[in-house]
């Protein structure tokens, strides 16, 4: 029985490489023969600063996407909680995210309560409206201009949230792939996070090939989705990028020449391509229309190949 299935699988696995469904690895696996489109990963970090002081991992975050061996100078969309008691909220958390922004990576609101990470569905609309205005201002005092993004707390939201989010001018960006690392389980994580990735980067690409996530200029982004205030991840940073390489060619996906978004400009303008439901141009403010309309421009001007 088990040799007429091993005889199958390989009967199969031969068709689908002669009919062009799947192509042999380097290794001598067998994944599914890669989309035509290329994609480029986007990545977000939720819930940071981190105020550690000895080994912070939201500094060792951000040296690890500046040095790396799989694509320098890689830009992200960080999540913040500005007013969190235990980061953002203190002088070493100001400073660690102007350090961020500084880097020229850019600042999304989490969460502006003191009191914490709360869900913002428990919050009342009096102070899920008070706690957005004043991230927006904390933010505003770092940066210079009022953020465009935001991501609700435990990914929970209404359409009374949401309303209070548009309210602010703040378009919600969800994800396509969670290293699952919010919750600090070590050992789970570290034995579980390949195959986390691999089975929502082979969601990704059912997503595209159903054409629910489409090209933005030349490229798919794929949102992913780390917490910088996980040790863990962010001892293990290096190792996540080329695990979302690797696992992306296993799944059937083709990483572009340069995988991930590097360039701040391009990181604001794909997020808020990616925001759900999508941006209402009329509720953008003026200084996020332009970035947003920037892009249009750019893509029919056709500056860059796509390569
Ligand atoms: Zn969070």
């Amino acid at each position: 029985m088990c040799g007429e299935l091993h005889f199958r699988a390989v009967v199969v696995a031969l068709l689908g490489i002669l009919t062009g469904c799947q192509s042999l690895s380097t290794t001598g696996g067998i994944f599914p023969a890669p989309l035509p489109v290329k994609i480029r990963f986007l990545l977000t970090f939720d819930d940071g600063p981190s105020i550690q002081t000895d080994d912070n991992p939201t500094l060792s975050i951000l040296e690890q996407l500046a040095v790396n061996d799989v694509q320098p100078a890689i830009k992200a969309v960080f999540f913040v909680q500005t007013r969190n008691a235990n980061g953002g909220g203190t002088e070493i958390g100001k400073a660690i995210m102007r350090q961020t922004y500084s880097a020229g990576h850019v600042l999304g609101l989490h969460s502006a309560s003191p009191r914490g990470h709360v869900a913002h569905i428990r919050m009342s609309s009096t102070e899920l409206n008070q706690s957005l205005q004043d991230g927006i201002a904390d933010i505003r005092d770092i940066t210079g201009h009022d953020p465009g993004l935001v991501r609700s707390t435990f990914w929970a939201f209404t359409d009374q949230t949401r309303r209070i989010y548009e309210d602010n001018h703040l378009n919600m960006l969800l994800t396509d792939v969670k290293a699952h690392d919010g919750v600090i389980r070590v050992f789970n994580v570290s034995l579980r996070r390949r195959s986390h990735i691999h089975s929502e980067l082979r969601a990704v690409r059912l997503a595209i090939e159903r054409g629910e996530l489409q090209k933005a200029d030349c490229f798919v982004p794929v949102v992913v989705a780390f917490h910088d205030v996980n040790t863990f991840t962010a001892r293990k940073f290096t190792e996540y990028l080329h695990i979302l390489m690797e696992e992306a060619v296993k799944a059937g996906l083709k990483p572009a020449e340069k995988p991930f978004y590097d360039a701040t400009q391009d990181v604001e303008r794909i997020a808020l391509l990616r925001t759900q439901p999508p941006v209402m141009v009329a509720s953008l403010k003026p200084d996020v229309l332009a970035l947003y309309q920037s892009g249009a421009r750019r893509g029919r001007e056709s500056i860059s190949p796509c390569i």
